[in-house]
């Protein structure tokens, strides 16, 4: 297969690295096109990051001397790339975006700019891949020549992922949700560090009502131009900094809408969860998007967030729950899954969305939500 030339919006930054790490070796993919501020427009991708290279992997020779381009830049970009990941701040995509998406790219994102936009799909493969129609329709709605989808926020996939599992089988009614999410979360260099050692901070602009609201959207009906939000589950999410490199963790009590599940019947279903990412074979997809560990004291960030390279989400702790039904605390690595690679399975499975294998293996998730 001839690779697909794909660039990097916001290539500097801590998901632009991850997508750097992610795409460099990619069986499908060639980076072609880096961009990023004024500040490291102009340079070598190497001079750009010099001092805040922040991976444990050396920065891969082949990608040093790239050439980082200022955003504006759209002309240039539509002829050296077909997809476009961006990895910039949401004041920025929300300029930035649709006019990639005009010019003909197929624009991946994870900022949150247009994950409120009727037209716009936001992605979890394993839940709601055939959400991806609604692109083409872009073309009609938006007069675009290419497209646009998003990544929801990071914390999203850590315990979405696993209620959707149990949600298919037997409805969720409720859920509340604490979260606990590390600092990398806020980008480079984020939170000060004399707010974040030794200390927790109760609250993340924004985030709670992104956490409780996209999961709607991505459980949602697809209609012909939008997607009509899900009723139920109602969530209430608790957003909290703590001091943490990488990898959000989330503590969720839920309750059933009618029939109730048991533990084994949970467990058993989270073991054997599969989605379309799987049976396409996708490059980036985990073996197993889901794994339950049964010792007390996991998932852990620093033992557990690197599981399938960052992919997989890890729970534990499935107990009854006093109000609710049931409890549990459950893992993502936030600038893996949650990010660059959340965004590079996306893009995979948008190639793949063409192909008949797709339609047959999302056929049934529609009816499963
Ligand atoms: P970051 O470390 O602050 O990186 C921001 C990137 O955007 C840098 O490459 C920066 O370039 C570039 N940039 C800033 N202003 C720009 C402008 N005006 N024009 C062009 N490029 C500009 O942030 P991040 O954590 O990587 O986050 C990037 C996006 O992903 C945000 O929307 C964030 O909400 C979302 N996200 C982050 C995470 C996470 O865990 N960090 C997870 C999911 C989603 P310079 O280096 O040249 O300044």
């Amino acid at each position: 297969m001839k690779k697909i030339s794909v660039g990097i919006l916001g290539a500097t930054g801590v998901v632009g690295q991850q997508y750097i790490k992610r795409l460099i070796d990619h069986p499908w993919f060639d980076i072609t096109y880096l961009a990023a501020s004024v500040q490291s427009a102009g340079k070598s991708y190497g001079q750009a990051v010099e001092g805040r290279w922040r991976l444990p992997e050396a920065l891969p020779e082949n990608i040093k001397n790239c050439y980082v381009h200022s955003i504006n830049q759209v002309r240039e970009a539509s002829k050296l790339c077909t997809i476009l990941f961006s990895a910039i701040d949401t004041q920025t995509a929300k300029i930035w975006e649709p006019q990639f998406a005009e010019a003909g790219l197929i624009v991946i994102s994870n900022a949150s700019a247009y994950r409120n936009d009727d037209a716009v799909p936001i992605i979890i493969p394993e839940i709601n891949a055939d959400h991806l129609k609604l692109v083409q329709r872009q073309k009609e709605l938006k007069g675009w020549k290419g497209g646009l989808l998003v990544k929801p926020n990071c914390t999203v996939q850590s315990y979405l992922l696993p209620l959707h599992a149990i949600h298919q089988k037997a409805p969720i009614k409720r859920a509340i949700v604490t979260t606990m999410q590390a600092v990398s979360g806020a980008g480079y260099p984020g939170v000060a560090s004399l707010d974040c050692l030794d200390n927790i901070v109760p609250y993340i602009a924004g985030e709670e009502d992104k956490c409780a609201s996209e999961p709607l959207k991505i459980w949602g009906t697809l209609n012909a131009d939008s997607i009509e939000p899900a009723k139920y589950p109602i969530f209430s999410v608790h957003c909290n900094r703590v001091p943490i490199t990488d990898g959000h963790t989330s503590c969720v009590s839920f309750e059933f809408l009618d029939e109730k599940l048991d533990q084994d019947e949970i467990i058993e279903l989270w073991k054997t969860f599969e989605g379309p990412p799987q049976s396409l074979q996708l490059p980036s997809a985990p073996k197993k998007p889901l794994i339950y560990r049964i010792e007390n004291d996991r998932p852990q960030p620093r033992l557990d967030r690197d599981s399938e390279n960052g992919m997989a989400v890890t729970m534990g702790r499935l107990r009854p729950c006093p109000v609710f039904d049931w409890r549990f605390v459950t893992l993502s690595h936030n600038t893996a899954r949650g990010a660059a690679g959340g965004g590079v399975l996306n893009a995979e499975l948008f190639i793949r969305s063409s192909q008949e294998e797709f339609q047959e293996a999302t056929m049934n998730l529609a009816l499963s939500r």
